[in-house]
């Protein structure tokens, strides 16, 4: 059996993700943006730097005639001084200005002797070093050698972050178009389920699926989570809870209902609403029952109940169709790694497994019940997908909680 190219789950993701409709942009202040995706890109206001810059604190010197005996005498005069914010000045035929880092290089200089290299006796300079180790353009910063004006700085799609903001301050983008965020209900089926705090009987069970959806999604900074409810098992509970939450969400993840049992009404009321169901099962595990729908743009995911299930699936599909709701083109969560030992152990479907970072750095396998051993997942940093007949020492794909 040949191994597709393109997998079954990516192929499932691409196909709902055709029919979903992303959410509007909106305009901010640049104050208001971290974490939100960029809508349009962002272009380079002026040369980067605007002008020659002085990487060092030093002199500006010409290099030009400058011949070894020159170099050693004291008489280098120092014609002034150019600081950072201060307009460029010109350098005299044989002379220094003492210069400072991010001050603009003086006309006809063309080389910074660093000033650990140089002794100041008032206003004059000697530099101790060998003239063959100076350079036309030492220490100094090119105009416009980071980027030039109307260069693309960062491209739609990216998720302003601690590094980018930067950037965007930068080149004086001070009102910034971004996607609004994406707005998500968590609804939990499950006649079993209570509250954490409240008291339990044997035959239920503690919700555990709610407030972990609602910590992960907390922490995508473009996602607000509009609501999070408890749905009884019954076809029209399902129904009712999705059409009151699809009215002010942009998409909509259940947990639950979606197997085989009598009791799993997820499909039945999607069907029942006018929603469409794009896809429903795929060849992983943990989470095979999953399912994919939509309604007039909107996301309806369904996943399977049990904890791990949810923690992997939430991420593997639900992630990537959320950020095609956001218009987020981030790939960076799921760096390729390698495990630090393997069990051998095979699957004919892609195999999501826990793994954990040990004090060693490295990536090692968690032991695991399977989906429902929840103590196994609170033990893991995250999961690697294994790919159908994958080699053991080969990179997998690493998803971190
Ligand atoms: P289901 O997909 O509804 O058949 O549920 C599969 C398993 O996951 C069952 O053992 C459920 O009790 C469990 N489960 C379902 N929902 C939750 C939840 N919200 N929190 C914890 N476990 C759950
Ligand atoms: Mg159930």
């Amino acid at each position: 059996m040949e191994v597709p190219l393109i997998s079954a789950t990516d192929l499932a993701i691409a196909k709902l993700s055709d029919i979903l409709q992303p959410v509007a942009e909106e305009l901010l202040p640049i104050e208001s943006v971290l974490g939100r995706v960029l809508a349009a890109e962002v272009q380079a206001d002026r040369d980067s730097p605007a002008l020659d810059v002085s990487a060092m604190d030093g002199f500006a010197v010409c290099l030009a005639g400058l011949h070894a005996a020159s170099l050693a005498q004291l008489d280098w005069p120092v014609q002034a001084t150019s600081a950072a914010g201060w307009p460029p000045l010109e350098l005299l035929p044989g002379h220094a200005v003492r210069i400072f880092t991010g001050a603009a290089v003086p006309a006809n200089a063309n080389c910074i002797i660093r000033r650990e290299d140089t002794n100041e006796y008032l206003d004059r300079v000697r530099f101790n070093l060998p003239k063959e180790s100076l350079q036309v353009g030492q220490n100094i910063r090119r105009r416009g050698e980071n980027s030039t004006l109307g260069a693309t700085i960062l491209g739609s799609g990216a998720v302003i972050n601690a590094a980018t903001i930067g950037a965007l301050a930068s080149f004086g983008a001070a009102q910034i178009r971004v996607q609004r965020k994406v707005r998500v209900a968590i609804l939990n089926t499950g006649d079993e389920l209570c509250m954490p705090g409240a008291e339990v009987a044997a035959w239920q069970i503690r919700d555990s699926n709610g407030p972990t959806l609602e910590a992960w999604l907390a922490s995508v900074p473009w996602i607000e989570i509009s609501a999070r409810t408890r749905v009884a098992d019954r076809l029209e509970a399902v129904r009712e809870a999705l059409q009151a939450h699809l009215e002010n969400s942009d998409a909509i993840l259940l947990t639950g209902g979606v197997s085989m049992g009598d009791t799993d009404f997820v499909p039945a009321a999607i069907e029942a609403l006018g929603g469409q169901i794009v896809f429903h099962r795929l060849p992983i595990r943990p989470g095979r029952p999953v399912l994919g729908g939509a309604f007039h743009g909107k996301l309806i995911l369904g996943l399977p109940g049990n904890p791990v299930s949810v923690a992997v699936t939430s991420r593997v599909i639900g992630l990537p169709l959320l950020q095609r709701l956001g218009g987020s083109a981030d790939r960076t969560q799921r760096p390729m790694v390698r495990l630090a030992e393997h069990d051998g152990k095979q699957l004919d479907l892609v195999w999501y497994r826990l793994v954990q970072i040990g004090k060693d750095g490295l990536v090692h396998l968690v032991e695991s019940r399977g989906s429902g051993d929840i103590v196994s997942l609170s033990h893991s940093s995250g999961f690697i997908e294994v790919p159908v007949r994958a080699s053991e020492d080969s990179p997998f794909r690493l998803t971190l909680w």
